[in-house]
């Protein structure tokens, strides 16, 4: 029975390996590494504890992921020009628990962005926020669906006293209004987070909104979206008040992690400074293939959201599919045909249709990581056209499309 399953499990590994690199992969939230970051996923860190902060650990053995622990921490404050930054996070929704922990009072009013809004789980009733508090409410949106209304926001906020707002979200196509907001945040002494885990890669090329400059107090987010893996958090401030962020410090550790994955952490070390060296050119890329992307899937015949604002200023589209299926018949389409992207809930849309929205999402960093350009944009529009609206198969010119485009740019491999 083991010979089998481990022959199974093997074949398995090898036929993603495979079939994935043939894939038009559209999804969001996902991203390629560099084989320099693969290569340090497998090395030695794989099998090693580490707890606390480097140089005041509490095993032996860390020399070495000491000074890596170290060189990224100092990496990641210099990228996004802060005071304080904390690796040790092992995924987006980890980080955001460390710092809801600490932020969030029992039973506080807390503002954040509604699921349909684009919002995530974890800000939500049944996600992490949903541990400390109860009384959340959405920011309300403007009537295009993709923006937050600032007027509402003051009014709901000088009524209904929040404490904590909690900004950015998953469908995240242009910049929440952070600095508009500034002013009576202060004023109210309202803790603002902002929850980057989309577009952490876009801020650190400086190509999207600068969260910390514009009030955030804290910015977290998740290093494999935008930015370029491994699969981790990281938690970010700019703050003066040391007792503020010793509280956040105490959240990471020892309040939600306790051993910090150290093999994914030396590949983030890495991704860092490939961030570092080719961020804002790839940000501006991702961006541009987004906006091509778009348009051209307008041309084609696709209701492209947020058309009169250009589509979107991040990595990502929203594409409604009400109109030849819905958004899951046309995920599911466009998967038979080896083009990977999410059905998702589109702004306004009751939440009980999660599992059968009207649209999907549809982001360009994996494909501008390996090279594409906004005429491959162009083709792809052309081959999920064929495939959704003609009703067409179009498996074998994806794979052969594909396979052009299979080394990592932007990175020192
Ligand atoms: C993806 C995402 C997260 C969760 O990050 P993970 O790394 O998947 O845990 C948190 N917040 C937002 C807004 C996200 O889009």
């Amino acid at each position: 029975m083991s010979e089998k399953n481990l022959t199974k499990i093997q074949e398995l590994i090898d036929e993603q390996n495979s079939w994935r690199s043939q894939c038009i992969n559209l999804i969001a939230s996902e991203n390629v590494a560099s084989e320099r970051v693969r290569a340090a996923m497998g090395s030695d860190f794989m099998h090693r504890y580490a707890e606390g902060h480097p140089g005041q650990r509490y095993y032996q053995g860390t020399r070495c992921i000491d000074e890596i622990e170290s060189i990224v921490t100092e990496s990641m404050k210099s990228i996004f020009n802060c005071k304080h930054a904390d690796v040790r996070s092992v995924s987006g929704t980890n980080a955001n628990e460390a710092v809801f922990s600490k932020m969030i009072g029992y039973n506080d009013v807390i503002m954040v962005n509604s699921t349909p809004g684009g919002g995530h789980i974890s800000h939500h009733r049944f996600g992490a926020a949903g541990k400390y508090t109860r009384n959340i409410i959405d920011f309300p949106l403007t009537a295009d669906g993709y923006h937050i209304d600032v007027a509402k926001t003051e009014e709901i906020i000088t009524i209904a006293r929040p404490k904590v707002l909690i900004f950015g979200k998953s469908l995240f196509l242009f910049p929440d209004p952070v600095a508009d907001l500034k002013e009576i945040c202060e004023k109210n002494k309202i803790t603002v987070i902002f929850d980057a885990a989309h577009v952490l890669g876009l801020i650190a090329g400086g190509k999207f909104q600068q969260p910390l400059k514009e009030g955030a107090q804290v910015m977290l987010g998740s290093t494999h979206k935008t930015f370029f893996g491994s699969q981790r958090g990281v938690i970010l401030s700019d703050t003066d008040d040391e007792k503020f962020w010793n509280r956040i410090d105490k959240g990471a550790f020892p309040g939600s992690h306790s051993n910090h994955h150290l093999a994914t952490l030396a590949g983030l070390a890495l991704a860092t400074e490939e961030l570092d060296t080719f961020g804002a050119d790839y940000a501006d890329q991702v961006i541009k293939n987004a906006q091509a992307l778009g348009a051209a899937m307008d041309k084609a015949g696709f209701d492209v959201q947020a058309k009169e604002f250009g589509y979107t200023q991040s990595h990502q589209i929203a594409v409604n599919l009400e109109k030849i299926g819905g958004g899951k018949a046309g995920g599911e389409k466009l998967e038979e045909n080896d083009i990977i992207c999410n059905m998702n809930l589109l702004p306004f849309e009751p939440v009980r249709k999660v599992t059968k929205p009207a649209g999907v999402r549809i982001g360009t960093s994996e494909m501008t990581r390996v090279g594409m350009k906004e005429d491959e944009m162009a083709q792809i529009a052309d081959l999920m056209k064929a495939c959704l609206i003609d009703g067409k198969s179009v498996k074998a010119d994806v794979n052969t499309f594909r396979q052009k485009f299979q080394k990592i740019h932007y990175s020192f491999d």
